[in-house]
Protein backbone atom coordinates (compact mmCIF):
# COMPACT_ATOMS: atom_id res chain seq x y z
CA UNK A 1 0.00 0.00 0.00
CA UNK A 2 1.39 3.29 -0.91
CA UNK A 3 -0.23 6.22 0.77
CA UNK A 4 0.53 9.62 -1.01
CA UNK A 5 0.01 7.51 -4.23
CA UNK A 6 -0.71 10.76 -6.36
CA UNK A 7 2.33 12.46 -5.05
CA UNK A 8 5.92 13.82 -6.72
CA UNK A 9 7.69 10.95 -4.84
CA UNK A 10 5.70 8.10 -5.99
CA UNK A 11 4.89 9.53 -9.65
CA UNK A 12 8.97 10.31 -9.76
CA UNK A 13 10.64 7.38 -7.85
CA UNK A 14 8.41 4.61 -6.47
CA UNK A 15 6.67 3.35 -9.81
CA UNK A 16 9.97 3.85 -11.94
CA UNK A 17 11.44 2.11 -9.33
CA UNK A 18 9.12 -0.97 -8.99
CA UNK A 19 8.97 -1.57 -12.53
CA UNK A 20 12.69 -2.09 -12.92
CA UNK A 21 12.25 -4.70 -10.23
CA UNK A 22 9.41 -6.22 -12.21
CA UNK A 23 11.29 -6.11 -15.27
CA UNK A 24 14.11 -7.66 -14.25
CA UNK A 25 12.04 -10.13 -12.30
CA UNK A 26 12.79 -9.36 -8.96
CA UNK A 27 9.00 -8.77 -8.68
CA UNK A 28 7.35 -11.93 -8.92
CA UNK A 29 3.53 -11.65 -10.54
CA UNK A 30 2.25 -12.49 -6.96
CA UNK A 31 2.19 -8.67 -6.27
CA UNK A 32 -0.53 -5.95 -5.90
CA UNK A 33 -0.33 -2.27 -5.00
CA UNK A 34 -3.01 -0.41 -3.57
CA UNK A 35 -2.42 3.19 -4.03
CA UNK A 36 -3.96 5.47 -1.13
CA UNK A 37 -4.75 9.70 -2.13
CA UNK A 38 -7.48 11.79 -1.43
CA UNK A 39 -8.29 12.45 -5.34
CA UNK A 40 -11.04 10.44 -6.73
CA UNK A 41 -10.02 8.28 -9.05
CA UNK A 42 -10.71 5.12 -10.87
CA UNK A 43 -8.31 2.16 -10.80
CA UNK A 44 -8.14 2.59 -14.43
CA UNK A 45 -7.58 6.40 -14.07
CA UNK A 46 -4.75 5.53 -11.61
CA UNK A 47 -3.19 2.66 -13.73
CA UNK A 48 -2.76 5.58 -16.66
CA UNK A 49 -1.26 7.57 -14.23
CA UNK A 50 1.34 4.67 -13.45
CA UNK A 51 1.58 3.76 -17.03
CA UNK A 52 2.69 7.56 -17.52
CA UNK A 53 4.67 7.71 -14.72
CA UNK A 54 7.09 4.93 -15.67
CA UNK A 55 7.09 5.96 -19.31
CA UNK A 56 8.40 9.38 -18.11
CA UNK A 57 11.49 7.99 -17.29
CA UNK A 58 12.33 4.47 -18.30
CA UNK A 59 12.96 4.05 -22.46
CA UNK A 60 11.82 0.64 -22.63
CA UNK A 61 8.84 -0.31 -21.39
CA UNK A 62 7.41 -3.73 -23.03
CA UNK A 63 5.86 -5.20 -20.07
CA UNK A 64 3.94 -2.05 -18.81
CA UNK A 65 0.21 -3.46 -19.41
CA UNK A 66 1.20 -5.88 -17.80
CA UNK A 67 2.84 -4.08 -14.75
CA UNK A 68 -0.12 -1.77 -13.90
CA UNK A 69 -2.58 -3.72 -14.36
CA UNK A 70 -1.21 -5.23 -10.71
CA UNK A 71 -2.24 -1.50 -9.63
CA UNK A 72 -5.95 -0.73 -7.36
CA UNK A 73 -6.94 2.94 -5.94
CA UNK A 74 -8.53 3.41 -2.56
CA UNK A 75 -9.75 7.12 -2.32
CA UNK A 76 -9.44 7.95 0.93
CA UNK A 77 -8.39 10.74 3.77
CA UNK A 78 -6.03 9.32 6.10
CA UNK A 79 -7.83 11.60 8.87
CA UNK A 80 -11.23 9.55 8.59
CA UNK A 81 -11.49 6.45 10.22
CA UNK A 82 -14.23 5.22 8.33
CA UNK A 83 -12.56 4.53 5.54
CA UNK A 84 -9.94 2.03 6.42
CA UNK A 85 -12.12 -0.79 6.94
CA UNK A 86 -13.18 -0.36 2.94
CA UNK A 87 -9.35 -0.40 2.93
CA UNK A 88 -8.79 -3.81 4.34
CA UNK A 89 -11.22 -4.78 2.91
CA UNK A 90 -9.68 -4.37 -0.85
CA UNK A 91 -6.03 -5.60 1.08
CA UNK A 92 -7.46 -8.82 2.15
CA UNK A 93 -9.47 -9.76 -1.46
CA UNK A 94 -5.78 -9.08 -3.22
CA UNK A 95 -4.26 -11.16 -0.75
CA UNK A 96 -6.57 -13.76 -1.92
CA UNK A 97 -6.52 -13.16 -5.71
CA UNK A 98 -2.91 -12.90 -5.76
CA UNK A 99 -2.09 -15.19 -3.27
CA UNK A 100 0.07 -12.98 -0.79
CA UNK A 101 0.11 -15.09 1.82
CA UNK A 102 -0.94 -12.15 4.11
CA UNK A 103 2.21 -10.16 3.38
CA UNK A 104 1.85 -6.19 3.57
CA UNK A 105 3.96 -3.30 3.01
CA UNK A 106 3.08 -0.24 3.77
CA UNK A 107 4.96 3.18 2.34
CA UNK A 108 4.07 6.35 3.65
CA UNK A 109 4.90 8.59 1.12
CA UNK A 110 3.32 11.78 2.60
CA UNK A 111 3.58 14.52 4.64
CA UNK A 112 5.43 13.00 7.81
CA UNK A 113 2.44 14.87 10.19
CA UNK A 114 0.22 12.15 8.92
CA UNK A 115 2.45 9.50 9.73
CA UNK A 116 1.57 9.02 13.63
CA UNK A 117 -1.97 8.70 12.61
CA UNK A 118 -2.14 6.57 9.61
CA UNK A 119 0.38 4.20 11.72
CA UNK A 120 -2.65 4.06 14.53
CA UNK A 121 -5.66 3.40 11.97
CA UNK A 122 -3.36 0.41 10.81
CA UNK A 123 -3.55 -1.31 13.79
CA UNK A 124 -7.21 -0.24 15.43
CA UNK A 125 -9.02 -1.31 11.98
CA UNK A 126 -6.79 -4.23 11.57
CA UNK A 127 -4.58 -3.92 8.69
CA UNK A 128 -1.63 -4.81 10.86
CA UNK A 129 -3.43 -8.12 11.51
CA UNK A 130 -2.35 -10.31 9.04
CA UNK A 131 -0.95 -13.66 8.88
CA UNK A 132 2.30 -13.06 6.90
CA UNK A 133 5.17 -10.06 7.65
CA UNK A 134 4.19 -6.38 7.81
CA UNK A 135 6.27 -3.83 7.29
CA UNK A 136 6.09 -0.04 7.46
CA UNK A 137 8.57 1.85 5.10
CA UNK A 138 8.84 5.83 6.32
CA UNK A 139 9.96 8.64 4.46
CA UNK A 140 11.83 11.61 5.68
CA UNK A 141 11.66 14.02 7.59
CA UNK A 142 11.36 11.49 10.83
CA UNK A 143 10.80 14.12 13.15
CA UNK A 144 11.78 17.97 13.17
CA UNK A 145 14.05 17.51 16.30
CA UNK A 146 14.63 14.58 19.27
CA UNK A 147 11.73 15.17 21.02
CA UNK A 148 9.43 14.77 17.67
CA UNK A 149 10.94 12.15 16.16
CA UNK A 150 10.87 10.29 19.93
CA UNK A 151 6.57 11.21 20.00
CA UNK A 152 6.39 10.10 16.25
CA UNK A 153 8.27 6.79 17.13
CA UNK A 154 6.20 6.11 20.04
CA UNK A 155 2.64 6.19 17.81
CA UNK A 156 4.36 4.04 15.26
CA UNK A 157 5.51 1.46 17.52
CA UNK A 158 2.22 1.05 18.82
CA UNK A 159 1.42 -1.06 15.74
CA UNK A 160 4.91 -2.36 14.27
CA UNK A 161 7.86 -3.59 16.55
CA UNK A 162 11.29 -1.57 15.62
CA UNK A 163 12.56 -4.26 13.25
CA UNK A 164 9.41 -3.45 11.13
CA UNK A 165 9.83 0.03 10.83
CA UNK A 166 11.73 0.79 7.16
CA UNK A 167 13.02 4.30 7.71
CA UNK A 168 14.03 5.75 4.56
CA UNK A 169 17.36 6.97 4.09
CA UNK A 170 17.52 7.74 0.28
CA UNK A 171 21.41 8.34 0.32
CA UNK A 172 21.95 4.49 2.15
CA UNK A 173 20.63 2.89 -1.51
CA UNK A 174 23.16 4.90 -2.52
CA UNK A 175 25.75 2.57 -5.29
CA UNK A 176 28.27 4.55 -3.93
CA UNK A 177 27.58 4.79 -0.12
CA UNK A 178 27.25 1.56 -0.21
CA UNK A 179 30.26 1.08 -1.70
CA UNK A 180 32.03 2.63 0.68
CA UNK A 181 32.24 -0.34 3.14
CA UNK A 182 33.78 -2.45 0.62
CA UNK A 183 36.34 -0.14 -0.30
CA UNK A 184 37.19 -0.06 3.32
CA UNK A 185 36.75 -3.80 4.02
CA UNK A 186 37.82 -5.50 1.35
CA UNK A 187 41.23 -3.97 0.56
CA UNK A 188 44.62 -4.54 1.99
CA UNK A 189 45.64 -1.14 1.22
CA UNK A 190 43.02 1.06 2.70
CA UNK A 191 41.96 -0.10 6.27
CA UNK A 192 45.09 -0.78 7.59
CA UNK A 193 45.85 3.05 6.75
CA UNK A 194 42.31 3.97 8.11
CA UNK A 195 42.73 6.03 11.36
CA UNK A 196 44.48 8.71 12.80
CA UNK A 197 48.06 7.45 11.77
CA UNK A 198 47.77 8.12 8.14
CA UNK A 199 44.50 10.41 7.43
CA UNK A 200 44.82 14.05 8.12
CA UNK A 201 41.48 14.90 7.55
CA UNK A 202 38.05 13.91 5.42
CA UNK A 203 35.76 16.14 3.90
CA UNK A 204 32.02 15.12 2.81
CA UNK A 205 30.54 17.23 0.14
CA UNK A 206 26.85 17.37 -0.70
CA UNK A 207 26.07 20.62 -2.95
CA UNK A 208 23.09 21.25 -4.76
CA UNK A 209 22.73 23.63 -7.65
CA UNK A 210 18.67 23.77 -7.33
CA UNK A 211 17.38 26.06 -4.50
CA UNK A 212 14.52 25.90 -2.39
CA UNK A 213 11.64 25.52 -5.48
CA UNK A 214 8.46 24.90 -4.02
CA UNK A 215 9.62 23.53 -0.64
CA UNK A 216 9.97 27.12 0.82
CA UNK A 217 7.03 26.35 3.76
CA UNK A 218 8.71 23.03 4.64
CA UNK A 219 12.34 24.48 4.42
CA UNK A 220 11.78 27.27 6.35
CA UNK A 221 10.91 25.27 9.05
CA UNK A 222 13.82 22.61 8.87
CA UNK A 223 17.19 24.47 6.71
CA UNK A 224 20.25 22.77 5.66
CA UNK A 225 21.16 21.05 9.07
CA UNK A 226 17.65 19.68 9.65
CA UNK A 227 17.20 18.56 6.10
CA UNK A 228 20.82 17.41 4.97
CA UNK A 229 23.33 16.69 8.38
CA UNK A 230 21.12 15.23 10.54
CA UNK A 231 20.75 12.06 8.27
CA UNK A 232 22.22 11.96 5.01
CA UNK A 233 25.57 13.57 5.64
CA UNK A 234 25.64 11.64 9.49
CA UNK A 235 25.12 8.67 7.84
CA UNK A 236 28.34 8.97 5.38
CA UNK A 237 30.10 9.68 8.32
CA UNK A 238 28.98 7.19 10.40
CA UNK A 239 29.19 5.06 7.36
CA UNK A 240 32.83 5.99 6.61
CA UNK A 241 34.05 6.09 10.40
CA UNK A 242 32.94 2.79 12.05
CA UNK A 243 34.71 -0.29 12.87
CA UNK A 244 34.34 -3.60 10.30
CA UNK A 245 31.66 -5.49 11.65
CA UNK A 246 31.89 -8.94 12.78
CA UNK A 247 29.68 -9.35 10.16
CA UNK A 248 27.70 -7.88 7.57
CA UNK A 249 24.27 -8.36 9.07
CA UNK A 250 21.80 -5.59 9.72
CA UNK A 251 22.52 -6.19 13.53
CA UNK A 252 26.05 -5.96 13.62
CA UNK A 253 26.80 -2.56 10.92
CA UNK A 254 23.99 -1.08 12.49
CA UNK A 255 25.71 -1.35 15.89
CA UNK A 256 28.99 -0.11 14.52
CA UNK A 257 27.44 2.82 13.32
CA UNK A 258 25.93 3.96 15.80
CA UNK A 259 28.67 3.24 18.39
CA UNK A 260 30.54 6.27 15.77
CA UNK A 261 27.10 8.32 16.36
CA UNK A 262 27.95 8.10 20.37
CA UNK A 263 31.39 8.89 19.68
CA UNK A 264 30.59 12.08 17.98
CA UNK A 265 31.84 15.14 19.69
CA UNK A 266 28.92 17.26 21.34
CA UNK A 267 29.39 20.78 19.97
CA UNK A 268 26.91 23.04 21.97
CA UNK A 269 26.96 26.82 23.07
CA UNK A 270 29.57 29.06 22.52
CA UNK A 271 31.86 26.17 20.82
CA UNK A 272 29.10 25.99 17.95
CA UNK A 273 30.48 29.24 16.30
CA UNK A 274 34.03 27.66 16.50
CA UNK A 275 33.27 24.40 14.89
CA UNK A 276 29.61 25.00 12.49
CA UNK A 277 29.01 27.91 9.58
CA UNK A 278 26.32 28.34 8.71
CA UNK A 279 24.63 30.46 5.35
CA UNK A 280 21.57 31.69 3.32
CA UNK A 281 22.16 32.33 -0.39
CA UNK A 282 21.53 35.72 -1.77
CA UNK A 283 20.97 35.87 -5.96
CA UNK A 284 23.48 35.11 -8.17
CA UNK A 285 23.79 33.70 -11.26
CA UNK A 286 23.84 29.61 -11.28
CA UNK A 287 24.39 27.63 -15.12
CA UNK A 288 24.21 31.43 -16.71
CA UNK A 289 20.54 32.18 -15.45
CA UNK A 290 19.98 35.09 -12.48
CA UNK A 291 18.30 33.33 -10.15
CA UNK A 292 16.88 35.14 -6.68
CA UNK A 293 17.95 35.19 -3.17
CA UNK A 294 16.49 32.84 -0.53
CA UNK A 295 14.56 35.45 1.07
CA UNK A 296 12.94 36.62 -2.59
CA UNK A 297 11.86 32.79 -3.07
CA UNK A 298 8.25 31.53 -2.64
CA UNK A 299 7.08 31.07 1.29
CA UNK A 300 9.95 32.44 2.44
CA UNK A 301 10.25 35.08 5.21
CA UNK A 302 11.99 38.20 3.96
CA UNK A 303 13.79 38.38 7.12
CA UNK A 304 14.20 34.57 7.53
CA UNK A 305 16.69 33.35 9.94
CA UNK A 306 17.20 29.73 8.07
CA UNK A 307 20.06 28.48 7.08
CA UNK A 308 20.46 26.66 3.07
CA UNK A 309 23.94 25.91 3.69
CA UNK A 310 26.31 24.20 6.48
CA UNK A 311 29.84 23.29 6.74
CA UNK A 312 30.87 22.09 9.86
CA UNK A 313 34.02 20.27 11.91
CA UNK A 314 33.02 16.80 13.08
CA UNK A 315 35.24 15.02 15.69
CA UNK A 316 34.71 11.18 16.77
CA UNK A 317 36.51 11.01 19.80
CA UNK A 318 37.71 6.98 19.69
CA UNK A 319 41.01 5.71 19.53
CA UNK A 320 40.74 5.03 15.61
CA UNK A 321 39.86 8.92 14.97
CA UNK A 322 40.87 10.93 17.65
CA UNK A 323 42.22 14.60 16.11
CA UNK A 324 41.31 13.97 13.17
CA UNK A 325 38.44 16.26 11.71
CA UNK A 326 35.39 15.13 9.27
CA UNK A 327 34.57 18.27 7.75
CA UNK A 328 30.80 18.18 6.20
CA UNK A 329 28.93 20.95 4.01
CA UNK A 330 26.42 21.00 1.93
CA UNK A 331 23.82 23.60 0.59
CA UNK A 332 21.54 24.99 -1.94
CA UNK A 333 22.23 26.95 -4.69
CA UNK A 334 25.78 26.27 -5.26
CA UNK A 335 28.36 26.07 -7.97
CA UNK A 336 27.86 22.19 -8.57
CA UNK A 337 25.52 19.60 -7.99
CA UNK A 338 27.69 16.81 -6.26
CA UNK A 339 28.44 14.64 -3.62
CA UNK A 340 31.74 13.69 -3.02
CA UNK A 341 33.84 12.18 0.31
CA UNK A 342 38.11 13.27 0.00
CA UNK A 343 39.80 10.79 2.26
CA UNK A 344 43.19 13.35 2.88
CA UNK A 345 46.09 11.23 3.57
CA UNK A 346 48.66 12.57 5.86
CA UNK A 347 52.11 14.42 4.10
CA UNK A 348 54.81 11.85 4.01
CA UNK A 349 57.64 12.38 6.50
CA UNK A 350 59.69 14.28 4.07
CA UNK A 351 59.50 14.89 0.68
CA UNK A 352 62.77 14.38 -2.00
CA UNK A 353 61.05 16.14 -5.13
CA UNK A 354 60.84 19.52 -3.78
CA UNK A 355 61.19 22.02 -6.44
CA UNK A 356 60.48 25.61 -6.09
CA UNK A 357 57.57 25.00 -8.59
CA UNK A 358 55.98 22.02 -7.03
CA UNK A 359 55.03 20.91 -3.92
CA UNK A 360 53.82 17.28 -3.67
CA UNK A 361 50.66 16.30 -3.04
CA UNK A 362 49.15 14.80 -0.51
CA UNK A 363 47.64 11.37 -1.27
CA UNK A 364 43.88 11.63 -1.98
CA UNK A 365 41.08 9.26 -1.80
CA UNK A 366 37.94 10.19 -3.58
CA UNK A 367 34.90 8.74 -3.44
CA UNK A 368 32.27 9.93 -6.11
CA UNK A 369 28.38 9.45 -4.91
CA UNK A 370 26.82 12.00 -7.46
CA UNK A 371 26.17 12.62 -10.47
CA UNK A 372 29.05 10.61 -11.20
CA UNK A 373 30.34 7.06 -9.34
CA UNK A 374 33.32 6.02 -9.02
CA UNK A 375 36.60 6.32 -7.11
CA UNK A 376 39.48 8.60 -7.67
CA UNK A 377 43.31 7.75 -5.98
CA UNK A 378 45.37 10.80 -6.24
CA UNK A 379 49.20 9.31 -6.38
CA UNK A 380 52.39 11.34 -6.75
CA UNK A 381 54.50 10.17 -10.22
CA UNK A 382 57.13 10.73 -11.75
CA UNK A 383 56.89 14.14 -14.39
CA UNK A 384 58.18 12.46 -17.72
CA UNK A 385 61.47 14.30 -18.25
CA UNK A 386 64.98 14.11 -18.01
CA UNK A 387 64.84 15.09 -13.94
CA UNK A 388 63.35 13.34 -11.26
CA UNK A 389 60.29 15.28 -10.13
CA UNK A 390 57.23 14.18 -9.28
CA UNK A 391 53.70 15.30 -10.43
CA UNK A 392 50.30 14.21 -9.64
CA UNK A 393 48.71 11.26 -11.60
CA UNK A 394 45.21 10.35 -10.78
CA UNK A 395 43.78 6.61 -10.49
CA UNK A 396 40.07 6.74 -12.13
CA UNK A 397 37.27 3.87 -11.79
CA UNK A 398 34.00 4.80 -13.16
CA UNK A 399 31.25 2.19 -11.72
CA UNK A 400 29.18 3.69 -15.00
CA UNK A 401 29.64 1.25 -18.13
CA UNK A 402 31.51 -1.73 -16.23
CA UNK A 403 28.96 -3.96 -16.21
CA UNK A 404 26.64 -2.10 -19.53
CA UNK A 405 23.98 -1.76 -16.86
CA UNK A 406 22.67 1.54 -15.19
CA UNK A 407 23.23 1.20 -11.69
CA UNK A 408 19.97 0.96 -9.91
CA UNK A 409 17.91 3.78 -8.44
CA UNK A 410 18.26 4.09 -4.88
CA UNK A 411 14.70 3.71 -4.50
CA UNK A 412 14.78 0.41 -6.57
CA UNK A 413 17.58 -0.74 -4.05
CA UNK A 414 16.12 -0.13 -1.22
CA UNK A 415 12.09 -1.37 -2.01
CA UNK A 416 13.71 -4.74 -3.00
CA UNK A 417 15.48 -4.96 0.41
CA UNK A 418 12.50 -4.21 1.85
CA UNK A 419 10.70 -7.17 0.17
CA UNK A 420 13.38 -9.19 1.04
CA UNK A 421 13.38 -7.93 4.89
CA UNK A 422 16.85 -6.33 4.84
CA UNK A 423 16.85 -3.16 6.79
CA UNK A 424 20.20 -3.20 7.00
CA UNK A 425 20.15 0.34 4.13
CA UNK A 426 17.37 1.93 6.50
CA UNK A 427 17.99 3.52 9.59
CA UNK A 428 17.27 2.53 13.41
CA UNK A 429 15.72 4.36 15.74
CA UNK A 430 19.29 4.52 17.72
CA UNK A 431 20.48 6.16 14.65
CA UNK A 432 18.19 8.60 13.99
CA UNK A 433 18.32 9.82 18.49
CA UNK A 434 21.28 10.02 18.11
CA UNK A 435 21.54 12.09 15.27
CA UNK A 436 18.73 14.47 16.67
CA UNK A 437 20.32 14.99 19.87
CA UNK A 438 23.81 15.72 17.95
CA UNK A 439 21.89 18.36 15.79
CA UNK A 440 19.69 19.72 18.18
CA UNK A 441 22.47 21.38 20.06
CA UNK A 442 23.06 23.98 17.11
CA UNK A 443 19.89 24.51 16.27
CA UNK A 444 18.79 25.64 19.37
CA UNK A 445 21.21 27.98 19.32
CA UNK A 446 20.96 28.88 15.83
CA UNK A 447 16.90 29.50 16.17
CA UNK A 448 17.19 31.76 19.05
CA UNK A 449 20.88 34.24 17.47
CA UNK A 450 19.49 35.36 14.48
CA UNK A 451 22.59 35.73 11.76
CA UNK A 452 23.27 39.28 11.20
CA UNK A 453 25.49 38.56 7.87
CA UNK A 454 22.46 36.71 5.99
CA UNK A 455 22.65 36.39 3.10
CA UNK A 456 26.30 35.55 3.33
CA UNK A 457 27.00 33.64 -0.23
CA UNK A 458 25.84 34.29 -3.97
CA UNK A 459 23.99 31.79 -5.70
CA UNK A 460 26.47 30.00 -7.88
CA UNK A 461 29.47 29.62 -5.50
CA UNK A 462 30.43 27.00 -3.18
CA UNK A 463 29.07 29.02 -0.05
CA UNK A 464 30.38 31.64 2.11
CA UNK A 465 33.93 32.47 3.46
CA UNK A 466 34.25 31.44 6.92
CA UNK A 467 33.39 27.78 5.59
CA UNK A 468 36.85 28.13 4.08
CA UNK A 469 38.20 29.76 6.85
CA UNK A 470 36.91 26.96 9.40
CA UNK A 471 39.33 24.43 7.68
CA UNK A 472 41.98 27.34 6.78
CA UNK A 473 43.08 27.60 10.79
CA UNK A 474 43.39 23.94 10.38
CA UNK A 475 45.72 24.25 8.06
CA UNK A 476 43.79 22.70 5.33
CA UNK A 477 41.41 23.84 2.50
CA UNK A 478 38.37 22.53 0.85
CA UNK A 479 39.24 19.76 -2.21
CA UNK A 480 37.44 21.13 -5.55
CA UNK A 481 34.85 18.88 -6.02
CA UNK A 482 34.62 19.39 -9.65
CA UNK A 483 37.75 17.07 -10.63
CA UNK A 484 36.41 13.53 -12.07
CA UNK A 485 36.31 13.34 -15.52
CA UNK A 486 34.10 9.87 -16.10
CA UNK A 487 34.45 9.77 -20.07
CA UNK A 488 38.54 10.00 -20.25
CA UNK A 489 38.54 6.73 -17.74
P1 LIG B 1 3.32 15.45 -2.41
O1 LIG B 1 2.75 16.65 -1.76
O2 LIG B 1 3.70 15.52 -3.85
O3 LIG B 1 2.27 14.23 -2.27
C1 LIG B 1 1.51 14.03 -1.14
C2 LIG B 1 0.54 12.88 -1.36
O4 LIG B 1 -0.21 12.72 -0.16
C3 LIG B 1 -0.48 13.09 -2.47
O5 LIG B 1 -0.71 11.84 -3.10
C4 LIG B 1 -1.75 13.52 -1.71
O6 LIG B 1 -2.96 13.17 -2.35
C5 LIG B 1 -1.61 12.71 -0.47
N1 LIG B 1 -2.34 13.27 0.67
C6 LIG B 1 -2.15 14.49 1.27
N2 LIG B 1 -3.02 14.64 2.30
C7 LIG B 1 -3.74 13.49 2.36
C8 LIG B 1 -4.77 13.01 3.22
N3 LIG B 1 -5.23 13.75 4.26
N4 LIG B 1 -5.27 11.77 2.99
C9 LIG B 1 -4.80 11.01 1.99
N5 LIG B 1 -3.83 11.40 1.15
C10 LIG B 1 -3.31 12.63 1.33
O7 LIG B 1 4.56 14.98 -1.49
P2 LIG B 1 5.89 14.21 -1.93
O8 LIG B 1 6.87 15.19 -2.47
O9 LIG B 1 5.54 13.04 -2.77
O10 LIG B 1 6.48 13.75 -0.52
C11 LIG B 1 5.91 12.70 0.26
C12 LIG B 1 6.85 12.38 1.41
O11 LIG B 1 8.10 11.97 0.92
C13 LIG B 1 7.14 13.53 2.36
O12 LIG B 1 7.32 13.01 3.64
C14 LIG B 1 8.45 14.08 1.84
O13 LIG B 1 9.17 14.75 2.83
C15 LIG B 1 9.13 12.78 1.45
N6 LIG B 1 10.17 12.92 0.44
C16 LIG B 1 9.88 13.33 -0.82
C17 LIG B 1 10.88 13.41 -1.77
C18 LIG B 1 10.59 13.82 -3.19
O14 LIG B 1 11.50 13.70 -4.01
N7 LIG B 1 9.39 14.27 -3.51
C19 LIG B 1 12.20 13.07 -1.43
C20 LIG B 1 12.46 12.65 -0.12
C21 LIG B 1 11.44 12.57 0.80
Amino acid sequence: MIFGATGDLANRKLYPSLYKLFEKGNLSDKFAVIGVARRPLTNEEFQENIKKSVKSSIQKEDRIDEFASHFYYHSHDVTDSNSYAVLNNLANQLDSNYDLQGNRIFYLAMAPEFFGTIALHLKEDGLTNVSGFKRLVIEKPFGHDLQSAQELNDQIRTAFSEDEVYRIDHYLGKEMVQNIEVIRFANAIFEPLWNNRYISNIQVTSSEVLGVEERGRYYEKSGALRDMVQNHMLQMVALLAMEPPIKLTTEEIRSEKVRVLRALRPIEGEEIKEYFVRGQYDKGTVEGTQVLGYREEQMVNPESNTETYVAGKLMIDNFRWAGVPIYIRTGKRMDAKSTKIVIQFKDIPMNLYYSPEETLNPNLLVIHIQPEEGITLHLNAKKAGQNIAATPVKLNYANRGIDGLNTPEAYEKLLFDCMRGDATNFTHWDEVALSWSFVDKISDVWENQKAENYPNYNAGTMGPREADELLEKDGFHWWPISNFDVDKC
